[in-house]
């Protein structure tokens, strides 16, 4: 069976038989293309996760670890969705990828990525060795 590349329809010559692109270029076009998220549903979401991760990224990068909700919906931002959320002592915590953050219904706060907190959690671990 002859397969082709599902970027640019050529033949694929060789390598592994899973593999879905003549190269790496036509691999990246591909995902930039967003084709890769084939449904409108899929795409949607995704697109306002991600505008979710870009604010939050610019209210950790301002250094900031709050923002009040009235300017982040101006902004973009959409409270209804996140890709999971934790119950902790005194609420909710919920998380945009590898960012998480606290919610109250008119701001957000303890905007952190996950990495900084899993810093301090590490060294409180005693190591089994
Ligand atoms: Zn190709």
């Amino acid at each position: 069976m002859v397969k082709k590349c599902i970027y640019c329809g050529k033949e694929i010559s060789q390598g592994r038989s899973d593999r879905k692109f003549c190269n790496s270029n036509c691999r990246a076009s591909y995902h930039n293309s967003r084709a890769y998220y084939s449904s409108a549903p899929v795409s949607g979401v995704i697109r306002s996760l991600e505008r979710n991760y870009n604010i939050l990224c610019d209210i950790i990068s301002s250094g900031n670890e709050s923002a009040s909700m009235g300017d982040l919906v101006d902004e973009g931002f959409r409270p209804e969705y996140v890709t999971s959320y934790m119950k902790v002592r005194g609420g909710d915590e919920l998380r945009c990828f590898d960012i998480r953050y606290r919610q109250s219904g008119l701001k957000i706060f303890n905007v952190r990525k996950k990495e900084e907190s899993g810093v301090v959690i590490e060294t409180n671990l005693v190591p089994n060795e």
